[in-house]
Parts: C-alpha cells; sequence; structure tokens
C-alpha cells in the first residue's frame, strides 16, 4: 500500500520536494461495519494549496508528515459492511493511498453504467456544483445579460461558461493558452475568449470583448486579471469570488486596485463563494447537470494523468496550468 505524505508546508510554488511517498505492507484487516477501498482516480485541486499551508480558513490545514487528502473514487474490494458489496465503486474525501480500510461514512456510491468513474470528480461532482451554484445563487443570470469567467479553460471555468451559454448569456472567457482559448469558442460555445499571458492591455481586451459592459464575473483567480475586468463592470454586476489561484502561492499579502470604488459606482456585489455552503442545494443543481448532460448541451474536459506516483506531479501541473478542464490522476 502507498501513500503520499506533506513532507513540509511549500514556500512559495510547491515543488516535489513538498511530498513523500511511504510503503506499507499489504495487510489491512477490517474490523465488523469497514471496507477496504482501491482507489481508482483521485482529483487534484488549487484549493489543496491552501491546505498544505498553515493559515486559518473555511478547511483545516493537512498535518506534516500525514497523507493528503482529495476527491477519490474508489472500488469496495472487500466488505464487512452490510451497505456495501464487493465491486461498489464510491466517491468521497479520502487520503492519498492505493488501498485504504473505510467505515463508510461520507462516502456515496457511485454508478459506472451511468456516467465514467472520473466524471465524478468532475462535472456530476464538486467541480460542476460549484460552477452550477456559483453562478445561480451569486451570478442570478438573466438571459442577454455578459458573462466574464476567468480561469475559463479549467475544470469549473469551462463549466460556468458553457452553463452561461444554455442560459442566454453572451460569454467571455479569459485562459493561459491561444490553444485554451480556440478550445473555448470552437468545442465549448464561448462568444469570445482571451489569452491573458500575450494580451498587453486586458482592460481594453476585455472592453473590447464586452462592449455593452460586464453584468457577472465568475472569478476564479483573483490578481491582475480581476483588476482590469472592474473597469467593465456594469450597473448592478454580481462577482462570484469563487477562487484567487493567482495568489495562492504568494508568500506576501497581495496589493492591487482598490476595489471600493467600482462598487460604490456600480451599485455591485462582489461576494465569495464555498460550495459547501450550499449543500442543500446539490440535489437540484446535480439534477440540471445531469440533464443538461444527457441532452447534450452540456459537456465536459478531462486531462488524465496515469500513475499514483505522478500525483504530486499533477497537481503542481494543474496549478501551472498543463490541464484543459479537470485535472484527475488514474491511479
Ligand atoms: P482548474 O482546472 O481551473 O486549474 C487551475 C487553472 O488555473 C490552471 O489550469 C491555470 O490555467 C489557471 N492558473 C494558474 N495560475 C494562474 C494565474 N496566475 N493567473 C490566472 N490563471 C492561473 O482548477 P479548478 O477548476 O478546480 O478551480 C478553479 C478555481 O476555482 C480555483 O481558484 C479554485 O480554488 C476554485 N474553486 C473553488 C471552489 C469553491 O467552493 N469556492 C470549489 C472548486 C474550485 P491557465 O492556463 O488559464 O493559466
Amino acid at each position: 500500500i502507498k501513500s503520499i505524505n506533506l513532507k513540509q508546508r511549500p514556500i512559495g510554488t510547491p515543488t516535489l520536494a513538498d511530498f513523500e511517498f511511504k510503503e506499507q505492507e499489504n495487510n489491512v484487516t477490517l474490523s465488523e461495519g469497514e471496507i477496504l477501498l482501491h482507489s481508482t482516480y483521485i482529483s487534484v485541486d488549487p484549493y489543496l494549496r491552501g491546505r498544505m499551508s498553515d493559515s486559518k480558513s473555511y478547511i483545516p490545514p493537512f498535518e506534516v508528515g500525514q497523507p493528503i487528502s482529495s476527491g477519490v473514487v474508489a472500488e469496495v474490494i472487500e466488505t464487512k459492511n452490510d451497505n456495501f458489496k464487493k465491486g461498489d465503486f464510491v466517491a468521497g474525501m479520502l487520503p492519498w493511498k492505493t488501498q485504504q480500510a473505510s467505515n463508510g461514512e461520507g462516502l456515496q456510491k457511485v454508478d459506472k453504467n451511468k456516467a465514467p468513474l472520473s466524471v465524478y470528480l468532475g462535472i456530476v461532482g464538486m467541480t460542476g456544483l460549484t460552477a452550477f451554484l456559483g453562478l445561480h445563487e451569486i451570478g442570478k443570470p438573466k438571459k442577454g445579460e455578459t458573462l466574464v469567467v476567468s480561469g475559463a479553460a479549467g475544470a469549473v471555468g469551462s463549466v460556468v461558461g458553457q452553463i452561461g451559454k444554455i442560459l442566454g448569456l453572451n460569454v467571455i472567457g479569459i485562459a493561459g493558452s491561444d490553444e485554451k482559448v480556440n478550445m473555448l469558442t470552437s468545442e465549448l460555445g464561448f462568444d469570445h475568449g482571451i489569452n491573458y499571458k500575450t494580451t498587453k492591455d486586458m482592460k481594453s481586451a476585455i472592453q473590447k470583448a464586452a462592449p455593452n459592459g460586464v453584468d457577472i464575473y465568475f472569478d476564479n483567480v483573483g490578481g491582475p486579471i480581476s483588476d482590469a475586468v472592474l473597469f467593465s463592470i456594469n450597473r448592478f454586476a454580481r462577482m462570484i469570488i469563487c477562487g484567487a489561484i493567482s495568489v495562492y502561492n504568494n508568500t506576501e499579502l497581495p496589493t492591487g486596485l482598490s476595489v471600493q470604488p467600482f462598487l460604490v459606482k456600480n451599485s455591485a456585489l462582489m461576494q465569495g463563494f464555498i460550495v459547501s455552503n450550499y449543500a442543500d442545494k446539490f440535489p437540484e443543481a446535480m439534477k440540471h447537470l445531469v440533464t443538461w448532460l444527457g441532452e447534450g448541451k452540456l459537456t465536459y474536459k478531462e486531462t488524465i494523468v496515469e500513475g499514483f506516483e505522478n500525483t504530486p506531479q499533477a497537481f503542481l501541473d494543474m496549478m501551472a496550468g498543463k490541464n484543459k478542464g479537470k485535472m484527475i490522476v488514474k491511479v
């Protein structure tokens, strides 16, 4: 049984040296009520970076010397729990281990005949719920409005933009390569895409792509990209602060534009969003996601990395933008 621990707290951009591999003999003995799980897919996510640091947040930090955990899909390979059969697949928050015992608490059964198993970590998992609920609960979209999405080619962003199109919005995506921008407009139905890495003047590029201004900004990245969007916001604009990946590796507090004048002038709303605050709305959101997927109105992108031992590298690559859509490790 292999596991991946946090070896030390990263300072700035994490590296492979911050992770350590541990191996133990395959000798888990199950107690009554337990199941033995073999990990199938592991999700690597930006919020894990926050948990690697020792600072107060909405979720406690990882402990040094202990396994990292994230969303995992696993197969039940042995069972002493009547609620689970051998061969069942489950999804939940689990440590980065190839195998482990669990009492089944917090795990949801997933059906590989309804959707490919990796998708339960993406569009029919936390990713899809974040996109749907952030956009609806804070964005309050109305047909004909203009939506800007940052981190648009990533897991959450690529779904936000597509939902925007389903709802009849004008959708502009911001991403970090021409290939990604091309994917947004030619495969995912976005109206415009902007490559923030090659665009010198983001403020003008956004004004040009959104001549009628921006009504909703779904922010995954923060920093200078979001500063540039502020110059285009309309009266009563809604800004969903879903993530701020551009500053997750910062060692000092970021300084930037002062947002208050933009908010005052436009009676605009800016609100932080954490998907777990909306658990009561998950079933309803999931119904929409599954229906749209079934109807072919919604699609998803994945970047799948093979091999449990490549999990730390997959995390680093996702942080560096090497993924399109959801970054997932196939164990
Ligand atoms: P993504 O699949 O979007 O992967 C991260 C992406 O961030 C990379 O592909 C990269 O794309 C982009 N990126 C990296 N550095 C920068 C930078 N300096 N400036 C701009 N973009 C950058 O990850 P997720 O979809 O899983 O998460 C997206 C955001 O949503 C994150 O901020 C995450 O923390 C947040 N989130 C929040 C949740 C909540 O409940 N609030 C739940 C889930 C996610 P590129 O090539 O375009 O740079």
